[in-house]
C-alpha cells in the first residue's frame, strides 16, 4: 500500500500536521531526526531537503558534507504523543549524495542491498525482533539512575506500578503508529521489559526497530522513567538482548520448513545456520557493537556464549522453535539492542545467503547444555564462543571478507575507526572494581 506524495500531503492536511520529522539512523546506530515545519513537506517528499552530513557519526568528509534526505513515503506517521493539534509526523529517509546517488555508507541502503540479492535468489527474509530494555528512575536533575521502582521478574502481573503503566502506554502508541504488537511481558530482571512486534520483511523491521527505540524512550519519558537499551545496565541481573526470528520465504511459502528434516527444517534452513554459525564471531561486532555488550554475552544470564544451535536448547546461540510450517524460523540470540539494526539485519541475512550459496553445514545440533559441559567437553564437541570483548570481535571481523563486504569500504572503515576509539577509550579507565580489588592488597 505505497503512498503517493498527494496522499501524504492530503493527509497532512486533514490531520493538522505543522511538524514532519525526517528520521535516519548514524553509523553507530543513532537515530537523528531533521525537523521541518509542513510547508517544507512537498520539498521533503521530493527529496530536496539538505542537511550537513558532516555532523553526522561516520558519514563524510567536510568537504562533501552537503547530503540528501530521501522520504520512503510507506514510511508517514504521526507521533501520536505529540500534540493532536498542530500534530507532528514522522518519515523514515535515505540519504542520498550531493550528486543524488545513494550514500554507500548509509545504512538502509546497506540493508537494501543484501535484500536485493536475497530477492536475487528468489528469498524475502522475514525478520521477528525481541527488545528488551530496562526503565529507570531518573533523578531531581531528570538525569537517568539504575534505580527501578518495581521488583517484577518474568511475567509478573502485579503489583501494577510505574513500570507497568508506561509500558502500557509504549504498546498504545506504537499500535497507533501501526505496529501489530505479539506480546509485551515484564523481563526476568527488575525494572526490565520486552514488547515484541510481528515479523515483517528485513527492511519494515530495521525501520520498526529503530522507530520503536526511540517511541519507548519519549513514553518512558512521560512517566518520569528512563528507557535504556544499554545491553547490562546492572552487575549481576540479565542484561537486555534483541533475539532476532528469522525465516526467508520463495513465492509466498517460507523456505526453512520441511516435513521430513529434522526439526521440520529444510535444507535451505540448515545451510542458513551454517552461514550464521559461520560467520557468527566477525558479525558479533555489529550485532554487538558495543563495549558493554560483552558484559551481557557471558554464562549465567540466559544470554548466548557459545556458537551452537539447538531445537530444546535455550542455551544455544541459535534455537529453532517448536513452530511448523509457515512459523518455522530460527532465533539468532546474541544480537543486543545497542547494534544498529541496520546492519545487524544486513550481516544476518548475508551470512544466512552465504551458507545457503555454499551449502554450509551447521555441524549437529547441541542437546545437552553446553554450560554445564567442561571446556575440554566443550572442545571435543567443536564448540567455540563468541568474542569475549569488543576487541576481540572486531579482529575477527577484519578477518572476514563478507561481512566487510556487506557493510562496504565506507561504513566500515568509519564503524571500526570509532569503535576501536571507543575501546580504547574504555581501556584506560580504572575501574571501581580495580580500586576494589587491588588498592589496599598493594
Ligand atoms: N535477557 C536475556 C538475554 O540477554 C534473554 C531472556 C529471554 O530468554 O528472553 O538475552
Ligand atoms: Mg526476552
Ligand atoms: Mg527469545
Amino acid at each position: 500500500s505505497k503512498l503517493t506524495k498527494e496522499e501524504i500531503l492530503r493527509k497532512a492536511d486533514e490531520l493538522d500536521v505543522r511538524f514532519i520529522r525526517l528520521q535516519f539512523t548514524d553509523i553507530l546506530g543513532i537515530i537523528k531526526n531533521v525537523s521541518i515545519p509542513v510547508e517544507e513537506l512537498e520539498k521533503a517528499l521530493d527529496g530536496e531537503i539538505m542537511f550537513d552530513g558532516s555532523s553526522i557519526e561516520g558519514f563524510t568528509r567536510i568537504q562533501e558534507s552537503d547530503m540528501y534526505l530521501v522520504p520512503d513515503y510507506n514510511t508517514f506517521s504521526i507521533l501520536p504523543w505529540r500534540p493532536k493539534e498542530g500534530a507532528v509526523a514522522r518519515l523514515i529517509c535515505d540519504i542520498y549524495t550531493a550528486n543524488k546517488e545513494p550514500f554507500s555508507g548509509c545504512p538502509r541502503y546497506i540493508l537494501k542491498k543484501v535484500i536485493k540479492e536475497a530477492e536475487e535468489m528468489g528469498f524475502t527474509m522475514y525478520a521477528g525482533p525481541e527488545p528488551e530494555f530496562f526503565l529507570f528512575e531518573t533523578d531531581e536533575k531528570g538525569r537517568p539512575t539504575t534505580i527501578t521502582n518495581d521488583k517484577g521478574g518474568y511475567f509478573d502481573l502485579t503489583p501494577v506500578d510505574l513500570g507497568e503503566d508506561a509500558r502500557r502506554d509504549i504498546v498504545l502508541a506504537l499500535q497507533e503508529m501501526g505496529f501489530e504488537i505479539e506480546t509485551s511481558h515484564h523481563e526476568v530482571a527488575p525494572g526490565q521489559h520486552e514488547i515484541d512486534f510481528k515479523y515483517a520483511d528485513a527492511l519494515t523491521t530495521a525501520d520498526n526497530i529503530a522507530t520503536f527505540k526511540f517511541v519507548t524512550k519519549a513514553i518512558a519519558k512521560k512517566h518520569g522513567l528512563y528507557a535504556t537499551f544499554m545491553p547490562k545496565p546492572i552487575f549481576g541481573e540479565n542484561g537486555s538482548g534483541m533475539h532476532t526470528h528469522q525465516s526467508l520465504f520463495k513465492d509466498g511459502v517460507n523456505a526453512f520448513y520441511d516435513e521430513k528434516g529434522e526439526l521440520g527444517l529444510s535444507d535451505t534452513a540448515k545451510y542458513y545456520i551454517g552461514g550464521l554459525l559461520k560467520h557468527a564471531k566477525a558479525f558479533t561486532a555489529v550485532t554487538n557493537p558495543t563495549v558493554n555488550s560483552y558484559k551481557r554475552l557471558v554464562p549465567g544470564y540466559e544470554a548466548p556464549v557459545y556458537i551452537s544451535w539447538s531445537g530444546r536448547n535455550r542455551s544455544a546461540l541459535i534455537r529453532v522453535p517448536a513452530a511448523k510450517g509457515q512459523g518455522t524460523r530460527i532465533e539468532l540470540r546474541s544480537p543486543d539492542p545497542s547494534a544498529n539494526p541496520y546492519f545487524a539485519l544486513a550481516v544476518m541475512l548475508k551470512s544466512g545467503l552465504d551458507g545457503i550459496k555454499n551449502k554450509i553445514d551447521p555441524g549437529p545440533q547441541t542437546f545437552n547444555n553446553i554450560y554445564e559441559m567442561t571446556e575440554k567437553e566443550r572442545i571435543e564437541a567443536g564448540i567455540e564462543s563468541l568474542p569475549g570483548s569488543l576487541k576481540e570481535a572486531l579482529e575477527y571481523m577484519a578477518k572476514d571478507d563478507l561481512i566487510k563486504e556487506t557493510l562496504g569500504e565506507h561504513a566500515y572503515q568509519h564503524f571500526v575507526r570509532a569503535k576501536l576509539i571507543e575501546w580504547d577509550i574504555y581501556r584506560i579507565q580504572v575501574h571501581q572494581w580495580e580500586l576494589d580489588q587491588y588498592l589496599e592488597i598493594f
